[in-house]
C-alpha cells in the first residue's frame, strides 16, 4: 500500500485555495527544495518532488476534483482498484480509474480493505535555550493502537470473523439502476467483506483501541518555529494490517523575555543610562552561552546597532552561528533627587545655547522643520 501526504499538505494551501495561491505555494517549495541549491540534501529532491507532483495534480481543474473527490486513489492504478486497467503510471490520470468503480470492473475486483494509519500531529512549545541546544524530551500522545485482545481482527477471542452473506466476502454488492449496473460497497461489512458475529469485549470489534504512548523524541539544535520532526511509523494503527501512520511533532518556539529570534540571527534590546551614551563606557549583556561586554564609544545615540559576531544560533541546516544584535535604547533617567535635577538644568543651561553643537539629531530635526514650512 502506498502512502502518500496530502497534496494540499504538500503545499501548505487551505483545500479551497485559489490557483495563484497554489501556484505561489508551489514557486516557493520549488525555489527552496530545487536539487540545484541544495547538492547536499538528498532529502531536498524528495520535497521537491513531492511538490511537483502536487502541483501538477492540484493546478489542473479536472485532477483537482478527481484528487478532491477520490484522494490518492483516483491517480493510483495499481492500488485501491486492484488492477484490471492497468496503463496509467503512478502520477498518471486515467479516468478508468476513478469510474472504474462505478461502472463496474469485473468479476476480480475485490477491494481491499487495508489502510494507511492517520497521520498524528502534536505541537511542542520549547525555550529558546531549547531550540538553540537541542533536547531531547518525552511527550504523550493518543493513539489508536491494535487491540490486544483480539490482535485487530474485532472477534471476541476464540472466535473469527466469518464471511459476509450479503456480499459473500467481495466487500462489494452490485446493484441495477437504470442502464448501469452499479457496485457499491457491501452496507453490511463495509467493505472488509467480513462479519463478526460475536465482536471482542474490549474494542467491540472495531479491532483497535484509544491508547496513550510515551515517545521519546530527539529535537535537533537549531529547530525553529513551524519545523517538523517526523517519528516514522507512531501515528496511528493501520486498519487490517495496513501501516502505521507517522507522527509530526511541530515546533513552537515559546517568546523569550531578552532575545528576539530572526532565523540564525538574534535581536535584543540594550538600555543605557544617558550619561553612558554621551560618555561612553562598557557594558554587560547576556548571550546564549554567558554574557559579553561591549564597549559603547562616546557620543553614541540611541537606536545604535552592536553586532556580535557568531553569538546568535546555528541553523539546523546550517554550518555557522548567527549573530546578535544589540539595540541601543538610551533612558531618559526617572526618580530624580533636587541635587540631580539642578545638576541637569544646568547642563541644559549651558548646552541649550549651542544646540548646533550638542544636538546633531535636534539641529537635522529643525532645518527639515524650517523646510517643511517653507521658510
Ligand atoms: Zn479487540
Ligand atoms: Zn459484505
Amino acid at each position: 500500500m502506498m502512502s502518500k501526504k496530502d497534496y494540499y499538505e504538500v503545499l501548505g494551501v487551505n483545500r479551497d485555495a485559489s490557483d495563484e495561491e497554489i501556484k505561489k505555494a508551489y514557486r516557493k517549495l520549488a525555489m527552496k527544495h530545487h536539487p540545484d541549491r541544495n547538492p547536499d540534501n538528498p532529502k531536498a529532491e524528495e520535497h521537491f518532488k513531492e511538490a511537483k507532483e502536487a502541483y501538477e495534480t492540484l493546478s489542473d481543474g479536472q485532477k483537482r476534483a478527481a484528487y478532491d473527490q477520490y484522494g490518492h486513489a483516483a491517480f493510483d492504478a495499481g492500488g485501491m482498484g486492484g488492477g484490471g486497467f492497468g496503463g496509467a503510471g503512478a502520477a498518471g490520470f486515467d479516468f478508468s480509474d476513478i469510474f472504474g468503480d462505478i461502472f463496474g470492473g469485473g468479476g476480480g475486483r475485490s477491494r481491499s480493505n487495508v489502510h494507511r494509519g492517520a497521520d498524528l500531529r502534536y505541537n511542542m512549545e520549547i525555550t529558546l535555550e531549547q531550540a538553540a541546544r537541542g533536547t531531547e524530551t518525552q511527550i504523550r500522545v493518543p493513539t489508536m493502537a491494535e487491540c490486544d485482545t483480539c490482535h485487530g481482527s474485532g472477534a471476541k477471542p476464540g472466535t473469527s470473523p466469518t464471511t459476509c452473506s450479503t456480499c459473500g466476502g467481495h466487500g462489494q454488492v452490485r446493484m441495477q439502476q437504470g442502464f448501469f449496473s452499479i457496485q457499491q460497497t457491501c452496507p453490511r461489512c463495509h467493505g472488509s467483506g467480513k462479519q463478526i458475529t460475536s465482536p471482542c469485549s474490549d474494542c467491540h470489534g472495531a479491532g483497535r483501541v484509544k491508547q496513550h504512548k510515551t515517545l521519546s523524541v530527539k529535537i535537533p539544535a537549531g529547530v525553529d518555529t513551524d519545523d517538523r520532526i517526523r517519528l516514522s511509523g507512531e501515528g496511528e494503527a493501520g486498519v487490517n494490517g495496513g501501516p502505521a501512520g507517522d507522527l509530526y511533532v511541530v515546533i513552537h518556539l515559546a517568546p523569550h523575555s531578552v532575545f528576539q529570534r530572526d532565523h540564525s540571527d538574534l535581536h535584543c534590546e540594550m538600555p543605557i543610562s544617558f550619561s553612558t551614551a554621551a560618555l561612553g563606557g562598557e557594558i554587560d549583556i547576556p548571550t546564549l552561552d554567558g554574557s559579553a561586554r561591549i564597549k559603547i564609544p562616546a557620543e553614541t545615540q540611541s537606536g545604535k546597532t552592536f553586532r556580535l559576531r557568531g553569538k546568535g544560533i546555528k541553523g539546523v541546516r546550517s554550518s555557522t552561528h548567527g549573530d546578535l544584535h544589540c539595540h541601543v535604547v538610551v533612558e531618559t533617567p526617572v526618580n530624580l533627587t533636587e541635587r540631580q535635577k539642578e545638576l541637569l538644568r544646568e547642563l541644559e543651561e549651558i548646552s541649550g545655547k549651542d544646540t548646533e553643537r550638542h544636538s546633531p539629531r535636534a539641529k537635522s530635526w529643525m532645518s527639515k522643520v524650517k523646510e517643511f514650512f517653507g521658510q
